[in-house]
């Protein structure tokens, strides 16, 4: 790829600012980390389209728009403590670093949490904690967090997210019954016991899998 920045520029213009992204603070961490350095060798000239692409584990990196959506969505502002789950690549959590004070992020599959974390120290961003595990169940030891992601369908909001909330928190997570298709729900915790919830639209994401998401198999976990 001759220029980088250029690509990552037009990225941000063509793909996200024309679609309806008007965070500056999204749009300028989305136009400042390297996409190309998070897609697998070989595929980097494809990283500044607007497509998800294969990052091994049978497991996506997040077409750049999305990520884009579902962090607007999400109001991540300087001083947040986040979590992501579903880390994947490290793209999202990568770029929420550059917004939020610290993210926490779970990736259920330790090759692709090794390999992201190598992208990480390479690239110097040291506000990412990662772990690998099943992130339906949060992280509760360093809750409460000001926003929630969550990357991958799950049948219902967890549980263990919602209650992970600070008080003004944001979950945004994709629901539905159908593993092929979800919805994308955005929950503000607005009191101890009360959430809103609102519906930004439909999402195709990988199912999450974990004890408050999808069985391996394709059934609701218990
Ligand atoms: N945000 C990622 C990125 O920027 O590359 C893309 C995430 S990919 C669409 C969804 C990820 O969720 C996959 O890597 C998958 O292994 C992971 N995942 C699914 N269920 C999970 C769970 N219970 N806990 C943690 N990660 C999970």
């Amino acid at each position: 790829m001759r220029d980088p920045q250029r690509a990552r520029e037009r990225m941000v213009e063509t793909h996200i600012a024309a679609r309806g992204v008007r965070d500056r603070a999204v749009l300028d961490a989305m136009a400042t980390v390297p996409r190309e350095r998070f897609v697998e060798p070989g595929m980097e000239e494809f990283a500044y389209e607007d497509s998800p692409l294969p990052i091994g584990a049978g497991q996506t990196i997040s077409q750049p728009y999305i990520v884009a959506l579902m962090i607007e969505a999400a109001g991540i502002a300087t001083g947040d403590r986040v979590l992501e789950v579903g880390a994947g690549s490290g793209y999202a959590a990568a770029v929420m670093s550059r917004i939020a004070d610290r993210v926490h992020a779970v990736e259920r599959h330790a090759s692709l949490a090794e390999a992201a974390q190598r992208r990480f120290d390479a690239l110097g961003y040291r506000n990412i904690e990662l772990r690998t595990g099943d992130g339906s169940r949060g992280w509760p030891e360093v809750a409460p967090f000001d926003a929630i992601l969550v990357a991958a369908g799950a049948p219902e909001p967890p549980r263990a997210l919602r209650e992970q909330l600070a008080l003004g928190g944001r979950l945004v997570v994709p629901v539905g019954d159908d593993v092929a298709g979800q919805r994308l729900r955005r929950i503000t915790r607005v009191a101890d016991d009360d959430y809103d919830e609102e519906d930004l639209g439909g999402v195709r994401f990988v199912p999450l899998i974990g004890e408050q998401g999808w069985a391996e198999d394709g059934s609701r976990a218990a």
